[in-house]
């Protein structure tokens, strides 16, 4: 998709540091950072929002889950926790329209998050 971000840190026409890759997937720092750690999980594939996940690409979720588990104890906040979240659509506060999965952790959550 030519106008998304995320398909141009893919291709690597946005220079951006990647702190995980494999043939799915890719992680790298979120630019305006909400909690001392904050990673996106990002999906190679363009697909825009989490509702269009199809039932064959389920697998994908799983894999985001243990990626996210391994760049958690990576960056020590494993043991003290964290929180995977992906926003869907306008109220639930999606901005950029590919599929992503913010990790964040280092200070204590609120919950229900604002
Ligand atoms: P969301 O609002 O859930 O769609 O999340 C989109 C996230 O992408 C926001 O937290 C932004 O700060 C982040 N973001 C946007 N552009 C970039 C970029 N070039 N590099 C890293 N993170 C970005």
């Amino acid at each position: 998709m030519e106008d998304c971000i995320f398909c141009k840190i893919i291709k690597g026409e946005l220079a951006t540091e990647l702190l995980y890759e494999d043939d799915q997937l890719v992680a790298f720092r979120d630019i305006d950072p909400q909690a001392p750690v904050h990673i996106l999980l990002v999906t190679k594939e363009h697909i825009p929002t989490i509702l269009d996940i199809e039932e064959r690409k389920q697998g994908l979720i799983g894999h985001i889950y243990r990626v996210a588990a391994k760049l958690a104890r990576e960056n020590n906040i494993a043991e003290t926790g964290y929180r995977l979240v992906s926003n869907c659509n306008k109220e639930g506060g999606q901005t950029v329209f590919h599929i992503h999965f913010h990790l964040l952790g280092g200070r204590s959550m609120q919950w229900p998050p604002g």
